[in-house]
């Protein structure tokens, strides 16, 4: 298996070649082509196995598939969200939506807690594609009338399972309410307890189930 035979457009193939990627881990094997498929999936995967570009590949090539200029006026929406339990976990995944979308014209921003809002208020407003966060800022900003997740088409929860231990588990649904119901919904967790399978189950749509 070869990144070419998942069918990733030439300009992400290309950030993967410069990342000096050579073949796809078995998690991006599995999930590319079902989250290309259009597929909501339940992904069985612990850090280390690739599970970032194994979400973050596939996102970005149907992100820019569906790509058309903004109308003069509007802003851009927010199209993917990815939520991240940490700060640390969220700058990582941003980092990696940067370096595989470096070839796009897509704009990606991060946002968590424990820093000023400002920045974050300003970079919102500028317009983004991708969105990485963590829960607990994200409901602040968007309480705040900062944030409109109206458009989302792709939903990423990864570390599901860190997500629910840390008590975000609150957070998390009031952020589902402020999606479309409409969408793409990605779930990676290394752990499927009672509590992952019951969001798992009111979230996701004829998953497909991974497990690596
Ligand atoms: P992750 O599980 O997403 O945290 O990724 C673990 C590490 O594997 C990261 O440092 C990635 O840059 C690296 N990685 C991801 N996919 C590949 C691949 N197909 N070939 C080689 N390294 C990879």
């Amino acid at each position: 298996m070869t990144f070419e035979e998942l069918k990733l457009a030439p300009a992400i193939l290309e950030a993967v070649r410069e990342q000096g990627y050579e073949t796809p881990t078995p998690i991006q094997a599995e999930a590319i082509p079902a989250v290309l498929a259009g597929h909501d999936l339940l992904a069985g995967a612990q850090t280390g196995t690739g599970k970032t570009a194994a979400f973050t590949l596939p996102m970005l090539h149907r992100l820019q598939d569906g790509w058309e200029a903004p109308k003069r006026g509007h802003g851009r929406p927010i199209r993917a969200l990815v939520l991240t339990p940490t700060r640390e976990l969220a700058a990582q995944v941003e980092e990696s939506v940067k370096a595989y979308g470096k070839h796009l014209k897509l704009k990606s921003a991060v946002i968590f807690g424990g820093v000023g809002m400002n920045p974050q208020i300003e970079k919102l407003s500028k317009g983004v594609d991708v969105l990485v966060a963590t829960p607990g800022r994200l409901l602040d900003l968007a309480d705040q009338g900062h944030l409109d997740l109206s458009q989302v088409q792709i939903l990423v929860l990864d570390e599901a399972d860190r997500m629910l231990d840390m008590g975000f588990i609150h957070d998390v649904k009031k952020v589902l309410k402020l999606l479309p119901a409409d969408k793409q919904s990605l779930l990676f967790s290394a752990t499927f307890s009672d509590e992952i399978k019951e969001l798992a189950n009111g979230l996701l749509r004829q998953p497909k189930h991974i497990q690596v």
